[in-house]
């Protein structure tokens, strides 16, 4: 449609537009200079890009990178080495943790064994033990509701396969799976209001309390049964699965606590859990179905896993582009590269790794001297609580501590060692949390992340920081014929910038086209390279390049927003 408009105009010019016209217009916008940076790293982001090559190794060769698994390690010592092939220096892994245990698939099957054979598209959820050889057994559908309707199984489930939930309808698609933001949603970013001062998408303790106690008794009860194998229905149709963590049952809530207690992370040593698999959804309504036409269904599950637990530290992959002349201040840019593990985390978040990669060899293969240091951080951990990159800002930035640590912070850390003002001076007792700097935090200008799986990038998030508009809108002009031209006040969630956000500095997550990624890709056994869109891959190398070498050269460092106050009164 966009190609049609512009062909309209161009014939609109041809016939209407006077010659003198035609001449002052094109006098006004001159031809790129090739010379230009921003028109060389266009070029070069365009013509020799590497984006799908790195995107390949990540995804393909490399394969699922689930937190402190051997592939994890693999992709953070593939990667620094690649940095360091293109000329990046520093490049090596830093610890942080501990996080806990590894995880690894070693074989899987799982089918209908009688009273007919029906191979399953199933898959284990991520930390799910496995079952010592091959596990046949009576398969159960445990159609609770509530916690009345769960002792009815009392004494029926020891050593039975259970599904676990209520069978789910299956409606067609009638609207596409792909999509790109359309003019009216685009609009609609820009015309965002501004975002409320504590945004961050903080959970509220609370909100569906009953449905997540129900689900919490519900797998209690399960484990204290002895159920051998618990089976959930899976988001998605079509043979896509969507898979993440085995639960750990949690025990039974204390009726005076007054915040919710914390249960045990799959990935913690001593997690005790039952194993669990994720079931295609027509699969899995049919098993219910043949149950409840009264036929006895048998199920044969083999599942083999090994835990990684020698080493329990997490690791983050950090490499740099040395500054010249303001080289002790930073700009950062980065994404996680750690994923879930039935499909090969392609595009959450080997393309968001391969982009800011490809940015970074951009910048350095064109020979361009940044005057900051620019420094890639490729994250892991995210999927468990954006951990890595939290611990590393916490390490080198910054951190809100409750007044009662503060005092010993938990990172590990010297609490104070940096010039930190703006604290206030310590009159009145505070009543929420503070932030305790470190000695890089006025050094970094601005963190750029990006996590929202293939789509190109439509424009920038502005986490409602209004200082940055203008600059930001100098930077998007040369990029619009390429898609990426909206600002948003808006702040979006979900990801590494917040770890930067939440201390106050300078991090943003660009907007991206959606294509598939809630309906097809994030977190499911179709998240593979086959679902990458290289032309939005190079588009967004060369914005990512652009803005991180914008940032580096400009004479002052990013506007911050005003430094976040002590929260009142946190709950
Ligand atoms: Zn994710």
């Amino acid at each position: 449609m966009i190609v049609r408009r512009y062909a309209a105009i161009v014939l609109l010019m041809i016939f209407l537009v006077s010659p003198a016209t035609l001449l002052a217009q094109t006098s006004q916008t001159p031809a790129p200079d090739p010379n230009d940076p921003i028109q060389r790293i266009k070029e070069e982001g365009t013509k020799r890009s590497e984006v799908m090559q790195t995107l390949s190794y990540l995804s393909d060769v490399i394969g699922p990178r689930l937190t402190a698994s051997p592939g994890m390690k693999r992709a953070n010592e593939w990667t620094r080495d690649q940095l360091t092939k293109w000329g990046l220096q520093n490049a090596h892994l830093e610890a942080w943790g501990p996080f806990g245990r590894g995880w690894t698939l070693k074989s899987f099957s799982a089918q209908v064994s009688s009273p007919l054979a029906i191979p399953l598209i199933a898959f284990p959820k991520a930390w799910s033990p496995g079952t010592n050889g091959p596990l046949t057994a009576d398969v159960i559908y445990v159609d609770a509701r509530n916690d009345a309707d769960l002792a009815k199984f009392k004494g029926k489930l020891n050593g039975k396969i259970v599904l676990t939930a209520p069978l789910r309808e299956v409606p067609a698609h009638f609207d596409a799976q792909g999509t790109r933001l359309n003019e009216k949603e685009l609009l609609a970013l820009a015309d965002a209001p501004e975002p409320r001062p504590s945004g961050g998408g903080r959970g509220n303790f609370g909100g569906n309390r009953s449905g997540f106690q129900f689900a919490a008794n519900k797998l209690r009860f399960f484990q204290q049964e002895g159920a051998a194998m618990l089976i959930d229905p899976s988001r998605g149709d079509g043979g896509t699965i969507f898979v993440q963590s085995a639960q750990v049952a949690s025990p039974p809530p204390d009726p005076n606590a007054t915040t919710p207690t914390r249960g045990t992370p799959p990935y913690n040593k001593d997690a005790k859990i039952t194993p669990q698999l994720v079931l295609a959804i027509e699969h899995y309504n049919r098993l219910v179905r043949m149950l409840q036409a009264g036929e006895a269904v048998k199920m044969t599950v083999d599942l083999s896993v090994a835990y990684q637990d020698a080493d329990l530290m997490g690791y983050n992959t950090i490499a740099e582009i040395p500054g010249t002349e303001l080289k002790d201040e930073i700009v950062m840019l980065g994404g996680h590269m750690d994923s879930w593990h039935s499909g090969t985390g392609a595009t959450d978040n080997a393309a968001g790794c391969a982009v800011v990669m490809e940015a970074v060899r951009i910048i350095q293969a064109l020979g361009l001297k940044p005057r900051r240091t620019i420094r890639i951080a490729l994250w892991s951990g995210e999927e468990q609580g954006l951990l890595g990159s939290r611990a590393y800002v916490a390490k080198y930035f910054g951190s809100m501590q409750n007044p009662a640590t503060s005092a010993a912070p938990a990172t590990g850390g010297v609490a104070n060692s940096g010039n930190g003002g703006g604290n206030g001076n310590g009159a009145a007792a505070p009543a929420g949390p503070t932030l305790i700097k470190k000695v890089d935090y006025e050094k970094l200008s601005a963190y750029f992340n990006l996590d929202n799986g293939t789509g190109k990038i439509r424009g920038v998030y502005m986490q409602g920081n209004e200082g940055v508009r203008s600059i930001f809108r100098q930077w998007l002009a040369p990029f619009k014929d390429m898609g990426a031209n909206t600002l948003s006040i808006s702040n979006t969630g979900g990801t590494d910038h917040l770890a930067f956000d939440g201390i106050g500095l300078p991090g943003f997550q660009f907007i991206q086209d959606e294509i598939e990624y809630d309906t097809r890709t994030h977190h499911s056994n179709q998240d593979v390279f086959d679902r990458i869109q290289a032309d939005d891959m190079k588009q967004a190398s060369i914005i990512m390049a652009a803005f991180v070498y914008n940032t580096a050269m400009r004479d002052e460092k990013l506007p911050r927003k005003p430094a976040p106050a002590p929260a009142p009164g946190s709950r």
